[in-house]
């Protein structure tokens, strides 16, 4: 549904991304006759740069009307129950699959139960409702946080701690492991190291990692499928630890993966090292989208456009929103002290996502195998620090890293 918003005149509201006076509203707030406020935006580009987070609405409010929601609200929907029902339960998702488009060969398996994270772990404040209350009000969504030192050096400590999780997942991929097998890798990794895995109940997400296989562009939740020989798959960490998160992600090959995904995914690691180099105080913010842009067209694959890298720190997603295409309207420079993510995701056809009905799980609208790769930089006096580079310990899993 990104991309989808309706014209209905909200001009008394304000823009629920930046604030600006909105004009635009989300149609599926509208459908479920949700409070406008909240649900009201100025652009085509606010709207999708706030979706991953605006649609934890629809299915809070879903929920309630299963009476799981904590609201006690009544709202009439017409979508899938038993899916709903499912992600609620953090169990397995509907045992007969929905009517459904399915762009293609990928369907979804069951999910196992929410993992549980020890006492003395510092859990974010979704961690046990699922809904974040610090982040979308903070100021941070709109102005760009300068970090302090104090702040940079926890920072350091996460993300060293999100690589060496991240590496311990691919240590595990072969082809026979279920994404819930390697999400118990990285949920056990975390916690060993005294973090908490952000994306557990984040907006209600019901596992520990995101693991995207071919098609799905983002987002995938783990579940009992087994990786088949020649499958591409993302695993996407983020560690929450001292306060502060750090994220990072890879697309590995399992087993023997044919040229045409391997060119891919090179493309796509070769398209965030190339807007890694540009970074540096001064440098405008939409340039990103244009040197991501160029490599991808080059090697003649797209780019994705509903989902953007990420300002990030004591809060998981905030300023400024980092889009990966070209000719994109992002504002602002990069100065020292800023953190943000870039993650590109790269199409092997056209770059146009669909949603599943979990809510989640973004795939190619036609079908085709997508990769993506993500670090967390730092922006320094004279140019970045890539606070979720690999270490000498890495696996090395790339043939053009050796
Ligand atoms: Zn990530
Ligand atoms: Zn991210």
């Amino acid at each position: 549904m990104a991309g989808g918003g309706s014209d209905a005149s909200v001009s008394t509201l304000s823009c629920a991304q930046c604030g600006k006076p909105a004009h635009l509203q989300c149609p599926k707030c509208v459908e479920l006759k949700l409070p406008r406020e909240g649900a009201a935006f100025c652009t085509q580009d606010c709207f999708k740069a706030s979706w991953s987070s605006h649609k934890s609405v629809h299915l809070k409010a879903k929920l309630t009307t299963l009476g799981a929601g904590d609201t006690g609200e009544q709202n009439s929907t017409s979508t899938n129950d038993s899916w709903l029902y499912c992600l609620k339960k953090g169990q397995a998702r509907a045992p007969k699959l929905p009517h459904f488009d399915w762009a293609g060969t990928l369907r979804p398996y069951p999910i196992s139960k929410r993992r549980i994270t020890p006492a003395h772990i510092e859990q974010p404040d979704w961690a046990l409702d699922g809904i974040p209350k610090i982040e979308p009000n903070s100021d941070l969504q709109h102005v760009v946080e300068i970090k302090t030192p104090e702040q940079i050096e926890r920072m350091r400590e996460t993300c060293r701690i999100a690589r060496e999780v991240l590496d311990a997942a691919a240590r595990v991929i072969r082809p026979g492991i279920t994404t819930d097998e390697i999400d118990e890798v990285v949920h056990e990794a975390t916690i060993a190291a005294g973090g908490y895995p952000s994306p557990l109940n984040y907006h209600f997400f019901p596992k520990s990692c995101c693991t995207s296989v071919n098609e799905v562009i983002c987002h995938g939740i783990p579940d009992a499928r087994k990786l088949e020989d020649g499958d591409i798959v993302n695993v996407d960490v983020t560690v929450y630890y001292k306060g502060v998160h750090g994220d990072l992600n890879e697309t590995f090959f399992v087993g023997n993966v044919d040229e045409a995904s391997r060119r891919l995914v090179q493309c796509t690691y070769e398209c965030l090292d190339k807007a890694i180099a540009i970074v540096k105080p001064g440098v405008r913010f939409r340039e990103i989208g244009e040197v991501i842009s160029r490599h991808a067209f080059m090697s003649g694959f797209s780019v994705v456009k509903s989902y953007c890298g990420h300002g990030i720190g004591e809060l998981f997603h905030c300023a400024p929103n980092i889009p990966h295409y070209a000719r994109n309207k992002a504002v602002g420079v990069m100065k020292p002290g800023q953190t943000f993510t870039i993650e590109p995701m790269i199409n092997a056809g056209l770059w146009r996502d669909r949603m599943w009905p979990d809510g989640w799980t973004a795939v190619t609208a036609d079908g085709k195998r997508s990769a993506q790769f993500e670090h967390t930089l730092l922006v320094t006096e004279t140019g970045v620090e890539v606070l979720t580079a690999r270490l000498p310990t890495s696996p090395s899993v790339f043939p053009w890293l050796t």
